[in-house]
């Protein structure tokens, strides 16, 4: 499949990783938007959150590795943030679901 995320996933393209098992991988985005930005997928493809073929552990898991980047890269007593983008609307420009974890500057609410 021509899934630049799954290619990543299966090192085809290469990422700086933060953290990796069986079935996550989290690395450090290409453009950062933040001080610490990283971008946490499923292995499998699997197109967004709207996605119905992620199941409840397969959502938690991403949530949980989310969870495990920030503690790795010292943000949990800063605070971060945790974004998905859904769709078009939703500025989703790769179709493979990924959390981003932005974190190391004040985060700013509206998003716009
Ligand atoms: P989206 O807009 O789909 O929510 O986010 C996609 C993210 O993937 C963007 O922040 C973009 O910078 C990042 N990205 C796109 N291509 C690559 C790549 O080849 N390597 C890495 N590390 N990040 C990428
Ligand atoms: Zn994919």
């Amino acid at each position: 499949m021509d899934c630049i995320f799954c290619k990543i996933a299966a090192g085809e393209i290469p990422s700086t990783k933060v953290l990796e098992d069986d079935d996550f991988l989290a690395f450090h985005d290409l453009n950062a938007q933040a001080p610490i930005h990283v971008l946490v997928i499923p292995k499998q493809h699997i197109v967004s959150i709207a996605d119905e073929a992620g199941d409840a552990a397969l959502l938690g898991g991403v949530l949980e590795r989310a969870r495990q980047v920030a503690r790795q890269l010292d943000l949990e007593e800063r605070g971060y943030r945790v974004v998905f983008n859904i769709g078009n609307e939703g500025g989703q420009a790769v179709p493979h679901l990924h959390a981003h974890v932005l974190g190391g500057r004040q985060m700013t609410w509206p998003p716009g």
